[in-house]
């Protein structure tokens, strides 16, 4: 029950344990080919550019940057925990000159203090978090996607925790970059840096100036082996993950036949169950709200005397794997639980009932 890597359906396992073919054997092309018209589906952006490509969730973020930034580039940040502070330090490396917008631990920056922000200088980039996986804050993107378009800034949603867990229509909300990594929601183990590309952005890389900085980033090289792939033609620039996509064209077509609105409702109701379980056995949250607060995973507070290890070390001898806190300054005094992907009821029961089992022999009661 952590944020990923979660656990993943036997199908995708049976894929990915599948005899490793060449990269452009006709079988492996077609299900390449397969999975990136599947990721158009459930992202809901049937007009992006897909692209998978072999590593982790950091490397898809490095490679909307790397190729969407130019020296001296002014980029606006949302941040809303660890990995928003990881997105400002990786796009100083590519020359941007980044403004962080924080709000305190637990909420989302304003949406006028983003107008704001927006109106007082000439960005053009702006980056958040759809679910920030140290804090498990939610932002809203929709209202973000329509402020990109009015002021003519592409918007870079690390989807990295919600991809394929809560709700986003890319094409609908007019999200540039959505992208993700393969052992969170999307139910594939890691390995595999997703994302999808709106024409828009496209067309700021197209129009660059400089080179990108980034040899494996530079979607120079990737771009014609996606588009082999989808006109099923051999190509090759690094070698895929074959088996890794072949466990993702298998995950795709589970989650679309869950269908992606029933999977958001899903994973709204189960978020909402936790929490309420939570609060039921008197524990706090980060996020301050339930409006700001992930559907994917959820980040209580220890209650008053409870120590983090002791907590953990009594969690470790129940059969639930839970993950410790994150963002630096509350690391010992809250813990994570995931639950996107295939968890069931069940497991939210069991994860409820090895908690409520842990507090207890802490010494809690409520
Ligand atoms: C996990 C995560 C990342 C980093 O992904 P890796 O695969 O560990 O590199 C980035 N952003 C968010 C929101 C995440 O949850």
């Amino acid at each position: 029950m952590i944020p990923g890597p979660i656990e993943f359906e036997p199908e995708v396992m049976t894929a990915v344990g599948m005899a490793t073919t060449s990269h452009v054997a006709p079988d492996f092309i077609e299900s390449f080919g397969r999975s990136l018209e599947l990721m158009r589906k459930v992202w809901l952006a049937p007009s992006g550019q897909p692209f998978i490509i072999a590593g982790t969730g950091t490397l898809a973020m490095d490679m909307a940057g790397s190729n969407l930034v130019e020296q001296g580039d002014s980029v606006l940040v949302l941040s809303t925990g660890y990995f928003g502070e990881r997105y400002a330090e990786l796009l100083g490396r590519y020359g941007a000159e980044v403004t962080v917008l924080r709000a305190p631990a637990g909420s989302v920056p304003d949406i006028h203090a983003v107008e704001d922000a927006l109106k007082s200088r000439r960005y053009t980039m702006m980056t958040f978090t759809h679910v920030d996986t140290s804090t498990a804050v939610r932002v809203d993107p929709e209202p973000l996607g329509a402020l990109g378009q009015k002021y003519g800034v592409i918007t870079v949603l690390d989807g990295v925790c919600s991809v394929a867990g809560e709700t986003i229509r890319q094409d609908e909300w007019h999200i540039d970059v959505v992208l993700t990594a393969s052992q969170k929601a999307v139910g594939v183990p890691p390995g595999l840096a997703l994302m999808v590309v709106s024409e828009r952005a496209m067309e700021k890389w197209r129009s660059r100036k400089t080179p990108v900085g980034n040899y494996y980033c530079d979607w120079q090289n990737w771009l014609p082996v996606m588009r082999a792939y989808e006109e099923r033609r051999p190509s090759y620039f690094g070698t895929p993950a074959v088996n890794l996509v072949c466990g993702l064209e298998a995950s795709l077509n589970l989650i679309l036949k869950e269908g992606m609105e029933a999977r958001f409702e899903r994973h709204r109701k189960a978020g909402q169950t936790f929490r309420l379980a939570m609060r039921e056995m008197g524990l706090g949250m980060i996020p301050v709200s339930e409006e700001v607060s992930a559907n994917t995973l959820s980040a209580p507070f220890y209650p008053e005397g409870v120590k983090g290890g002791d907590f953990m070390r009594e969690i470790a001898a129940s059969d639930v794997i839970l993950a410790g806190g994150l963002l630096p300054e509350l690391k010992d005094k809250y813990f994570r639980v995931g639950h996107m992907g295939s968890v069931t009821q069940g497991d939210l029961l069991t994860t409820v009932s090895a908690i409520s089992g842990a507090l207890a022999s802490c010494g809690y009661r409520k």
